[in-house]
């Protein structure tokens, strides 16, 4: 059996957090990537749980360093995969990565042989602008940003190995973890 780099993508306030939580709940041998971003944390999230929160000198100096695998810029900040956990970890588990669509393709040209690229779909337009208000960590002018965002990352879907409608978040998990274990099975 071989270990996969399971790329999840999909627009901010899809349920992508939640999906990635039960996902390690119900297997331990997978593990999470945590990124490194620009960006201010959000209310309730952790350094090093949600993301390295690291300044934007710092991010620069680690690109050239060449210590991401991929990293991107949205919204004005930056976001990167560390290079060397992934690869580690690799070694002995499937990892997973919760990234965008600019990301999620070039991890899969950069590591082809591992990378398995799953999209998960709002149910609709609707339900993804009401989550997103809930949330109420943006200003309207920052979720219009988002929305346009999300239209572009949706319009990827067909470049993806797979592509899943998030109705209820536990049924989503059951099926990546299906993808998981057919994709560990495959011979590349
Ligand atoms: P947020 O600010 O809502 O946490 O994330 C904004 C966007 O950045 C999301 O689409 C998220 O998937 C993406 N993102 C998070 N980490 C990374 C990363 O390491 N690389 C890339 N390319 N995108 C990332």
């Amino acid at each position: 059996m071989r270990n996969i780099l399971l790329v999840l993508s999909g627009p901010s306030g899809v349920g992508k957090g939640t999906i990635v939580n039960y996902l390690l709940e119900e297997d331990n041998t997978l593990v999470k990537s945590v990124s490194c971003t620009t960006r201010a944390p959000r209310e309730g999230e952790l350094n090093g749980r949600e993301y390295f929160f690291i300044s934007e000198r710092e991010f620069r100096s680690r690109i050239e360093e060449n210590d991401f695998l991929e990293y991107d810029e949205h919204f004005g900040n930056f976001y990167g995969t560390p290079r060397s956990f992934v690869e580690r970890q690799l070694k002995e588990h499937s990892v997973i990565l919760e990234i965008d669509v600019v990301g999620a393709l070039n991890a899969k040209r950069l590591m082809p042989g591992e990378t398995v690229l799953v999209m998960i779909a709002p149910p609709s337009m609707e339900e993804l602008e009401k989550r997103l208000a809930g949330r109420g960590s943006e200003s309207d002018a920052e979720r219009e940003d988002r929305l346009r965002r999300v239209r572009y990352e949706l319009e990827q879907s067909d470049l993806y190995d797979y592509v899943l409608v998030n109705e209820d978040s536990r049924e989503t998990k059951s099926k990546i973890l299906e993808i998981i274990r057919r994709e560990k099975e495959k011979k590349i």
